[in-house]
């Protein structure tokens, strides 16, 4: 099968839906493609269908040192499954690579309504560790949110996908270009660009129908921190899938004397708290994995045993890891912790755990997770596989999505990656 359109899109989660709604609004010839199928109504929202319908691997993807890093595969792409947290991450750093954004964050948090979380959606588990986090002098605060509280429900469920549509995702962003004339098809796996004479002149995709050739005059890849990578290596950049980071976090636990504070039924991450990142490298937030998740991803699983969901306290320690992973053309990735990134790890428990011994819990009811990931990135960065203008050594070939960001920002990176995608098509329009 053959296709022909002037702006491909590859992937359509953060980067990809945003680069393709700006292209459609400006009225340009745009397809948006992705390897994933699309999730709405009675699929988004449960642990069945989250696990087993959109999560990589089933929400085991590992490194081949073991650490899961989580991404969905999905029409929208992770930020279906986010915590709709808003941040601006890497304002500076960006600057110093010729790339300002100030307009586009200013756009970017209108259009998708951030604000801090109001403070009837904080509930009482995020409301004990805030406070004790305060009384410790932590400064922590509502976390800003792409939550609409009036639509939300505080099921606890943000990271499974939003059953109200609460929660903006870039299904929404999808919605807009196809509204504006833009096309999409699921189920199209890129493999490599096409090129001719140093220009991009396409891509080759598998589909459930077989190989499909896609002719463009200008390819954007947003295929996240991990996918891109892969196109590009196959696409014979080979410089490309080095300098990986993750955000690797862990997560301290605390059964609570105080009866059912109910945490997992919260917001997750409702509020935030970035005393340390400045100086330490983490940023800390209340968070409960779903509890199947939670019976995996424990290292000491025999306190798990008896303990009440309804009074566990979790607190996340986020942070910024060194960009010393690897993705292959196999789409094998590799994550070894640094002494840095231990060290990080270690202080961000180390935090959470006096919040939560302040909060009343005792010394022996605290245990944690092995550490994880979920914000895979700097894979195709700038500076090393784009310049400030996202286009790559290959002409016509522009990249849009976590791959791009210069070091990892230990901090949720939505809203930068919106904001990069808004520039870039007003640039290539
Ligand atoms: C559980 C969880 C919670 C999170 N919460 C937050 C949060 O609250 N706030 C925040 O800022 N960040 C959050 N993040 C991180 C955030 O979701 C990602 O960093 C962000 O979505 C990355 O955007 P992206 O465009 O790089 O990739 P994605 O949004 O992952 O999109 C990539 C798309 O490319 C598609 N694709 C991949 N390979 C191919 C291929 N070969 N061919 C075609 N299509 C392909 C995928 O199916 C996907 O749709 C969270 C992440 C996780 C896992």
């Amino acid at each position: 099968m053959r296709i022909k359109t002037d702006f491909l899109v590859v992937g359509s989660g953060a980067g990809g839906a945003t680069v393709a709604m700006e292209l459609a609004k400006r009225g340009k010839k745009v397809l948006i493609v992705d390897r994933g199928g699309i999730a709405n109504g009675k699929d988004i929202g449960t642990l069945k269908s989250a696990v087993f319908g959109f999560y990589d691997k089933c929400a085991l993807r590992t490194s081949t040192e073991g650490i899961i890093v989580y991404r969905a595969l999905m029409a929208g792409g992770t930020t279906v499954v986010s915590c709709g947290n808003g941040v601006r991450v890497l304002e500076e750093e960006l600057k110093l690579r010729g790339v300002s954004l100030e307009n586009e964050f200013l756009e970017t948090e209108r259009e998708l309504g951030i604000a801090p979380l109001r403070s009837d959606r904080i509930g009482p588990g995020s409301r004990l560790i805030m406070d004790a986090a305060n009384r410790l002098g932590l400064e922590m605060l509502p976390m800003p949110k792409f939550i609409d509280a009036a639509k939300c429900v505080s099921c606890g469920n943000c990271i499974l996908g939003c059953k109200t549509g609460a929660k903006w995702s870039a299904l929404d962003f999808v919605k807009k270009a196809r509204r504006s004339g833009a096309k999409f098809i699921r189920k199209i796996d890129v493999r490599s660009v096409a090129v001719r004479g140093g220009r991009a002149i396409g891509v080759v995709a598998k589909s459930p129908k077989g190989t499909v050739r896609i002719y463009a005059d200008k390819v954007i890849l947003a295929a996240g921190g991990i996918g891109t990578p892969v196109i590009l290596k196959r696409s014979g950049i080979a410089n490309a899938g080095n300098k990986l980071f993750a955000d690797l976090f862990n997560v301290t636990y605390g059964v609570s004397k105080q009866k059912e504070v109910d945490q997992w039924k919260e917001v997750s991450m409702s509020t935030l708290s970035t005393k340390f990142m400045k100086d330490k490298g983490f940023i800390i937030s209340p968070f409960i994995d779903v509890p199947l998740v939670l019976r995996w991803v424990t290292s000491k699983r025999k306190q798990l045993q008896g303990f009440r969901y309804k009074n566990l306290l979790g607190i996340m320690a986020k942070t910024r890891d060194d960009d010393i992973g690897k993705v292959t053309e196999r789409e094998i990735f590799e994550k070894t912790l640094s002494a840095g990134d231990h060290e990080r790890l270690r202080e961000g428990q180390s935090v959470a755990r006096n919040i939560l011994l302040e909060a009343g819990v005792e010394e022996d009811d605290i245990f944690f997770t092995k550490p994880r990931a979920a914000h895979p990135g700097g894979s195709a960065a700038i500076g090393d596989v784009v310049g400030s203008n996202l286009e790559t050594d290959i002409k016509g070939l522009y990249i849009c999505d976590a791959s791009v960001l210069p070091v990892s920002p230990g901090a949720p990176p939505i809203v930068t990656i919106v904001a990069l995608a808004k520039r870039l098509a007003g640039a290539i329009s």
